[in-house]
């Protein structure tokens, strides 16, 4: 049965299969054919607005056309009736509930995926690690992930890494100014800190993992990263060191990073920008943190100026992640002293 198609020249396609798929007008149920120099693309109805839209990409005709149909994609809940929570870094699945049947139908979905393994226990520790059992394919926890044109060697055992921070990390990079220098206090294998001295920041990250810093390491060379200094250290020892060393801080640590705010401070330069993360419950998403934000200030003697609050991601039921951008005010140096004599 004829339906409704897009009539393009064939060498414009990809300008406006695009556009189309931005505007919702993409009938992704159909499939798109040639006809000699013709391209018909399967569409949706199309308004005014979006006619006069597409019209700045090149000639079109709306015309009545016969599509076959797509294949429709075989998904995990399709197989199994139901979904299983699961996430996939690199080529490994982490399945919540360790069910063969889930893990083989993942591998029968996500045909990359070539191992299985469910956590035996939450995040954990000083170092935000998990421990995990095998429950298909290979056995490892080993793995290479890409995140937004950067390749990540991973160990999940050993190092933390969730893909869930992606469009977070995204939104800090594109606020980064090429040469600013910029401080990772809780870097792991460097998802925040290779991003942005990809960005043009010169970027201190800083782990008290030997292994994640051994992985941010390697994934430094891995994308020819070398505006870059990588240290094994303890956050808390280098505000003294980096004293008024940074435009720029993150300090993804959420558990704990109140604990810090004061290290951070320190380490900001005066208009200096702090990426706070904390995990907060839904009744009081952001009160709590604001509240040890202007307590740390005023311990540090410094202002500061909110200039975001955020949610991340949902964390745990009724908990969410949550991120306060907040900037640093710090006194003129003679006031500084005056204050100090
Ligand atoms: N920023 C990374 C990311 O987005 O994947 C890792 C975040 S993970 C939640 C927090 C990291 O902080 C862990 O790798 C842990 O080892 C590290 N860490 C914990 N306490 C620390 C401290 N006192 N100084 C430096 N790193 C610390």
């Amino acid at each position: 049965m004829a339906s409704l198609g897009l009539k393009v020249r064939r060498g414009e396609g990809e300008g406006f299969r695009r556009r189309l798929v931005e505007i919702g007008a993409f009938d992704r149920s159909r499939k798109i054919r040639t006809e000699g120099g013709d391209l018909y693309m399967p569409i949706l109805e199309l308004s005014c607005e979006a006619r006069e839209e597409l019209a700045g990409i090149g000639k079109f005709e709306v015309v009545e056309a016969e599509f076959q149909d797509e294949a429709p994609k075989e998904t995990v809940e399709g197989l199994l009736g139901h979904k299983p929570s699961f996430e996939v870094v690199g080529d490994v699945a982490i399945l919540e509930d360790p069910n063969e049947v889930a893990a083989a139908a993942i591998m029968a979905v996500h045909r990359n995926v070539r191992a299985v393994i469910s956590p035996l226990s939450a995040v954990e520790g000083e170092f935000r690690t998990r421990r995990f059992r095998p429950v298909a394919g290979e056995e490892r926890t080993t793995t290479v992930h890409k995140e937004h044109g950067l390749r990540y060697r991973i160990d999940l055992e050993r190092a933390y890494f969730t893909p869930r921070l992606g469009t977070e990390r995204l939104r800090v990079a594109g606020l980064v100014r090429s040469g600013e220098a910029a401080f990772d206090m809780f870097a792991g294998v460097g998802p925040f800190a290779l991003l942005i001295a990809k960005r043009g920041a010169k970027v201190v990250a800083v782990d008290k993992n030997p292994d994640a810093v051994r992985l941010l390491r390697e994934n430094a060379r891995l994308n020819r990263i070398d505006e870059i200094v990588i240290m094994e250290a303890d956050a808390a020892d280098l505000a003294e060191r980096y004293e008024n060393c940074a435009d720029r801080i993150i300090m993804n640590l959420p558990h704990s990073a109140r604990d810090f705010l004061g290290v951070a401070m320190k380490i900001a330069k005066d208009g200096g920008v702090v990426h706070y993360y904390a995990i907060a419950p839904e009744d009081n998403l952001y009160a709590r943190d604001t509240a040890f934000v202007e307590d740390a200030a005023r311990d540090a003697g410094v202002e500061v100026e909110i200039l975001r609050r955020g949610v991340v991601r949902s964390y745990a039921p009724h908990q969410y992640n949550i991120v306060i951008d907040f900037r640093v005010d710090k006194p003129p140096k003679e006031a500084e002293e005056a204050t100090r004599l």
